[in-house]
């Protein structure tokens, strides 16, 4: 299998760098479509078009909310598609980036991505996430071309509410794992998906590697910061680990056994008490306690889920560990990416993974409560 590697042409992260704007989209032309977060529209849209209030420059800056749909893309594409801007941005969570890269892709223009939080890796991939109306997820739109230019700014992401930046910090808590597990079974990343994908890269597994060692180090004082609403190295070392280094380690290395977790959560009530990477983060005790990691590493992990605040057990993701409920989170996650792992996974062995990394994350929670408390005293 040959190697392969993806990547957004440009990155650029720093408080302010959102009125840098202009500079980044004029290589493209001056007629701007923007997608934005509904409710942040109000701030985003304003601030946006005092940055081409210039001659000659044409904004249409669309308010977005709900959900992702086909129907959605393709109406916005038949609505631009006579009168056809030059570049399209996508500026607010999640769903609003990817509805911007789908219509970017379908009008084939560039587009640009603007997150303003860090809660996951999706900005740096060149993939949209589609659901239906009602919420339920339909699959994944996978596209050849990566966003031209992400722009990152820090001052924005401070101000959002920390649990945003946590929960980006449990997803990419799962990049380093999982790239480890995808390289022993050789499974082919998602560069260009839709054709099979390629063998890792070193650079990919280098970066899955930074990514972890740098939320080993810097992920407390990151959460600290942004408890503050302030921007510090450490945040943006958390930022850019977040955004970047997990978005290119999951694409270019591939997901496996704490996605699926992820993925078997939402089958069960609750789920939507709690993010994805919240999910995630349990989903790589779950992947570490079947893969028998050794001691240091698994509590390695459950220390530093403890110290930023991301759930060790089922408890904390508002899920009662029932053996039933056990038993439908593992049928459920059978569906995803379990055979991205370099052994055979079946539903029994998903069970116990998650019955003993339950119990064992609980357990690690009381001794690490009481010790805090000690150290408080
Ligand atoms: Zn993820």
């Amino acid at each position: 299998m040959s190697r392969g590697w993806c990547s957004p042409e440009r990155y650029v992260q720093g408080p302010g760098e959102f009125d840098n704007l202009k500079f980044y989209t004029d290589k493209f032309g001056k007629k701007i479509l923007a997608f934005i977060d509904g409710f942040l529209y109000d701030e985003f849209g304003k601030r946006l078009k005092a940055l081409y209030e210039e001659e000659g420059y044409v904004v249409n800056a669309v308010a977005f909310s709900g959900e992702v749909t086909e129907e959605l893309i393709d109406e916005k594409a038949k609505e631009f598609c006579e009168d056809r801007p030059d570049v399209v941005l996508g500026i607010g969570g999640g769903k609003t980036i990817d509805v911007a890269k789908a219509v970017g892709t379908k009008l084939n223009l560039p587009f640009l991505v603007i997150p303003t939080i860090a809660a996951t890796d999706a900005p740096t991939s060149s993939l949209s996430v589609i659901y239906r109306t009602d919420g339920s997820h339909v699959g994944e739109f996978f596209y050849d071309h990566s966003p031209s230019v992400l722009v990152v700014d820090s001052q924005i992401i401070a101000q959002a509410p920390t649990r945003f930046l946590v929960s980006g910090m449990g997803d990419a808590l799962a990049t380093l794992i999982e790239a480890e597990s995808t390289r022993k079974s050789n499974t082919p990343n998602l560069v260009y998906h839709k054709a099979g994908g390629f063998r890792q890269t070193l650079a990919g597994q280098a970066i899955a590697r930074a990514c972890y060692e740098s939320l080993m180090k810097y992920g407390g004082f990151a959460k600290t910061a942004c408890d503050q609403n302030v921007v510090t190295d450490a945040l943006e070392h958390i930022i850019e680990t977040n955004i970047l280094l997990s978005g290119l380690g999951f694409e270019n290395n591939a997901t496996s056994g704490a996605h699926s977790i992820n993925d078997g959560l939402t089958a069960v009530e609750n789920s939507s008490k709690t993010m994805h990477g919240e999910k995630v983060a349990f989903g790589c005790i779950v992947q570490l306690m079947m893969e028998c990691a050794p001691q240091e590493k698994l509590e390695e992990v459950l220390s530093f889920c403890m110290e930023v605040g991301l759930p060790v057990c089922l408890e904390d993701l508002f899920v009662e560990n029932a053996d039933s409920n056990i038993q439908k989170i593992a049928e459920a996650s059978m569906h995803s990416n379990w055979g991205n792992m370099p052994f055979d996974v079946t539903t029994d062995l998903v069970y116990s993974a998650i019955k003993t990394a339950d119990a064992y994350g609980k357990g690690y929670k009381e001794v690490w409560n009481i010790k805090h408390k000690k150290q408080e005293n």
